[in-house]
C-alpha cells in the first residue's frame, strides 16, 4: 500500500498540543512520526494529506462498551426504573429483531459514533440464541461503515432471559469459535453477560475459553445494588469475590461498570491487572450509581469509557459526564481534570480493550478525528479542555480508521474513501 503523509497545523498528541505535527501511514498503521521533510525523503511515493488552519487532529475515541441496538429503545425506555426498562423495553423489542433489522440498526448507530470521532467500538452483543446470523450482521455493519469492531460476544443462559438470548455452554463456545475463525477483523472475545444472567458454570467455562483463545473476557459487574444483594443470597459473596471464585479475575477481565466495590475489591482488580469500562451517562440514566474512577486510576487500573445504552452514542458526552461525576462524588472540583477524562476516552480505553490505538504512536492504527476549531468556540481554552467540557458531536469534521476515511461531515457512508 502506498504511504500517506499526514501534516497537521495542530494536533493533540498524548493530550499535549503540537503544531506542524506530521506522521506517515503505511499498511493501516502509523509508520513514522517526524518532520515533514524527513518523511518526504523516506516515503518518496507518498501522497500528502494537509490539514491547515481551523482544524486539529485528535486520536480516535474508543467506545469500550456499547449495545448499539438499544438506540431502538430511545423514548420507549426513557424514565423507567431499571427492572421495567429491561422487561418492558429491552426484552420486548430486541429479541424480535431479524438479522436485517440488526444490520440496519447497527449501521445507523455506528455512523452516529463515527460522526462523534469514535474509531473503535466494543459491542457487547447478546442476540445469539438462534445462531450466528445476527452477530454476522453486526460484523457486516461495521465493515460497511468502516468502524473498528471488537465483538464482545455474549454468553447467557439465565432461565429468565428471553429465549433469543439463551444458549447452552457448548453451543455458545462452538458459535464463538466459529466467529473467531471466520471473522478475524471482528476482534471477537467472550462476554458472559453478568453474575445474574449467566450461570456460575457458564462464567467459569467462559474463563477457560478466554484463556484457551487468548482473548479478553467482558462482563457486566457490580452495576447496581440489587446485584450484590442477589449474589450475597446465592453464594454469600459480593459479585467481584464471586467472579474470583469462578477463576475469571485476571488480566483478561474487562469489568463493565464496577460501581459497587469496596477498597479491597478495587485493589484486587488492580493486582489482577484487570480493566474497567465506565459508562457514566448510562449509569445516570438508569440510576445505577457512580464508579470510583479516580480511585481505580490511582491504583493503576486502566479505565475506558462506553456509551452502553446509547442514550446518545457520544464519547464526547461520556468524557464530560465522567469528569463531572468524579467532581460531584468527591465534592471537589479539583478531583478530576480534563486530561484524565480525555485519556479515558483514548489511550486508556484502548489499553482496556487490548487494541493498538488511542494515540498518535508509531505502530498504532492510524485512527484519528479532524476537529473543527471554529465550532469549539473556545479560543482561549486548551484544546483538551474544550473537547471535554464544551464539544458537541458536530465538532468532528472527518473520522479516519486504519488511515481510511469513515466519516465526513455532510456525506453519508464515506467508508473506504481515502
Ligand atoms: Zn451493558
Amino acid at each position: 500500500m502506498i504511504a500517506v503523509i499526514v501534516r497537521a497545523e495542530r494536533a493533540l498528541v498524548d493530550t499535549q498540543e503540537r503544531t506542524d505535527f506530521c506522521f506517515a501511514i503505511q499498511d493501516e498503521r502509523i509508520a513514522a512520526i517526524a518532520p515533514f521533510e524527513e518523511l518526504r525523503e523516506r516515503f518518496l511515493d507518498a501522497s500528502v494529506r494537509d490539514y491547515g488552519e481551523g482544524v486539529a487532529l485528535v486520536p480516535g475515541f474508543i467506545n469500550g462498551h456499547s449495545h448499539a441496538y438499544q438506540i431502538l429503545l430511545r423514548g420507549i425506555g426513557d424514565d423507567l426504573p431499571f427492572a421495567r426498562w429491561r422487561d418492558e423495553a429491552l426484552y420486548t423489542i430486541i429479541p424480535g429483531l431479524s438479522p436485517e433489522d440488526v444490520h440496519r440498526t447497527f449501521a445507523a448507530a455506528f455512523r452516529e459514533m463515527l460522526a462523534g470521532g469514535v474509531t473503535t467500538v466494543a459491542e457487547f452483543f447478546y442476540l445469539n440464541g438462534n445462531g450466528n446470523a445476527h452477530a454476522e450482521a453486526v460484523i457486516e455493519a461495521a465493515r460497511e461503515t468502516g468502524i473498528r469492531l471488537v465483538l464482545a460476544r455474549c454468553w447467557m443462559d439465565a432461565p429468565a432471559a428471553p429465549e433469543a438470548f439463551r444458549e447452552s455452554i457448548d453451543t455458545a463456545a462452538k458459535r464463538t469459535r466459529e466467529l473467531m475463525a471466520n471473522f478475524p477483523d471482528a476482534n471477537v472475545c467472550v462476554a458472559p453477560h453478568s453474575v445474574h444472567a449467566a450461570s456460575f458454570d457458564m462464567i467459569r467455562a467462559a474463563g477457560e475459553f478466554a484463556r484457551e483463545a487468548d482473548c479478553r473476557l467482558h462482563i457486566h459487574l457490580a452495576e447496581a445494588a440489587y446485584e450484590g444483594e442477589q449474589t450475597a443470597k446465592q453464594s454469600g459473596m459480593t459479585p467481584l469475590r464471586l467472579l474470583e471464585s469462578l477463576g475469571v479475575v485476571d488480566e483478561r477481565l474487562v469489568a463493565v461498570h464496577a460501581i459497587y466495590l469496596d477498597a479491597d475489591e478495587k485493589k484486587a482488580l488492580a493486582d489482577a491487572r484487570a480493566s474497567v469500562i465506565h459508562n457514566p451517562v448510562t449509569n445516570q440514566y438508569l440510576g445505577d450509581g457512580i464508579c470510583d474512577v479516580t480511585g481505580l486510576l490511582d491504583l493503576g487500573v486502566p479505565v475506558g469509557l462506553g456509551t452502553d445504552a446509547n442514550v446518545n452514542a457520544s464519547i464526547l458526552d461520556e468524557m464530560r459526564a465522567a469528569a463531572l461525576l468524579q467532581k460531584l462524588a468527591r465534592r471537589d472540583a479539583g478531583a478530576f481534570d480534563a486530561v484524565r477524562a480525555f485519556r479515558l476516552a483514548t489511550s486508556l480505553g484502548a489499553k482496556a480493550l487490548g487494541v493498538d490505538a488511542g494515540d498518535f504512536r508509531v505502530g498504532a492504527y492510524a485512527d484519528y478525528a479532524v476537529v473543527d476549531l471554529n465550532r469549539l468556540c473556545a479560543p482561549t481554552s486548551p484544546l483538551v479542555n474544550a473537547l471535554v467540557y464544551r464539544a458537541q458531536a458536530g465538532v468532528v469534521r472527518e473520522t479516519y480508521v486504519n488511515g481510511a476515511r469513515a466519516f465526513k461531515a455532510g456525506e453519508q457512508g464515506a467508508a473506504g474513501a481515502r
